[in-house]
């Protein structure tokens, strides 16, 4: 099954309980759905759109993320500092309407006093994987605190979608949050990670990740990278690093002879894609292919193929971390969950 395991879901509408900041309102105006003349509206036709493109691509499914609120250290929400907020109800309610489409990518914020309890919740409602934003939801994934969050995870065989590296998008409270070395303890406690961004800083960063997250891809067996923006401009210059074992050794030294094989296929929508920043690294004949290309989800695909990344990444969330596969704690939960 080939799946993009990196998806935004965004809501504007009262009814949806979500939260989308002026800011960022402002920002999505270029990305996505033009034409829609209410909030309800936005939200209907971002869903129908994307879930036509899905149909219309070679993906089988996308996984649509929830993305919880920032909360404080003593466990409150902060509505004040979060500039996106989709919440776990609303993106299970799509993905429901739409199964054929999309897989349920839930976000609890560690720091919640419920917590563990909401991870038992959406495993339940079938999420597959849960997504961290740790630079923007302002907590440090290495806090001793988050130890038995990590454990819950782990047990629940649910992996954690964590971004890796500076975050551009969102407000951010800590830059050093996305930091992967910070999610060795989550690894530490048995959690499969999949590092966002395959944890590459992005451009103009003093300070370079990816060294970080290929320490990890070396020492841990369940840590994965997803692909997701580095067709983006920010971090189109990673993928040939990626794909060249020796530059990866000269440059960070760390050996590690095919990242290529520990790397899922994410695109990072509505983040637009760049191709002509993979001028001189694509062949311009198969480049003006891929530009041509309408649909964003498809054309994400097709741009990494071109870049020289294996197929192997569009199956392997399926085929060796198990993100879509039908899962034993949804039918102990909830029998009747397929009924719709
Ligand atoms: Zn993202």
């Amino acid at each position: 099954m080939k799946i993009d395991c990196h998806v935004h879901l965004v809501a504007m509408s009262q009814a949806s309980g979500c939260r989308v900041s002026r800011r960022l309102r402002f920002f999505l105006r270029f990305l996505g759905v033009r034409g829609a003349r209410t909030p309800e509206e936005f939200d209907r036709l971002y869903v129908e759109k994307l879930a036509a493109e899905v149909c219309a691509s070679e993906l089988d499914r996308v996984v649509l993320l929830a993305l919880d609120r920032v909360h404080g250290e003593d466990g409150a929400p902060d509505d004040g500092r979060t500039d996106l907020f989709v919440s776990n109800d609303h993106a299970h309610s799509v993905v429901r309407r739409h199964r054929d489409v999309f897989l349920f990518g839930a976000s609890v914020h560690p720091y919640r006093a419920d917590a563990l309890d909401e991870l038992d919740r959406v495993a339940s409602m079938g999420a597959c994987l849960v997504k961290l934003l740790p630079n923007s939801q302002g907590f440090d994934p290495a806090a001793p605190r988050l130890r038995s969050y990590w454990r819950r995870l782990a047990e629940l065989g649910m992996p954690a979608l964590v971004h890796g590296g500076f975050e551009h998008t969102l407000g951010v409270i800590d830059q050093s949050f996305g930091d992967p070395a910070q999610l060795e303890p989550a690894l530490d406690e048995g959690a499969t990670v999949i590092v966002a961004h395959a944890g590459t800083a992005g451009l103009m960063h003093r300070r370079e990740t990816l060294g970080a997250f290929l320490a990890l891809l070396a020492k841990y067996p369940r840590c994965y990278g997803d692909t997701s923006a580095l067709g983006n401009a920010w971090r189109a210059h990673y993928l040939r690093l990626l794909l060249d074992p020796d530059l990866l050794e000269r440059r960070f030294g760390v050996r590690i002879d095919d990242a290529a094989k520990r790397l899922v296929h994410g695109s990072d929508h509505p983040i637009p894609i760049t191709p002509l920043a993979f001028a001189g690294r694509i062949p311009l004949e198969k480049l003006r292919r891929v530009g041509r290309l309408e649909n964003p989800l498809q054309k994400d695909v097709q741009l990494k193929r071109a870049a020289g990344l294996p197929d192997a990444a569009l199956t392997r969330a399926y085929d060796e971390i198990g993100i879509g596969k039908p899962s034993a704690i949804i039918q102990e939960h909830t029998p009747g969950l397929s009924a719709t």
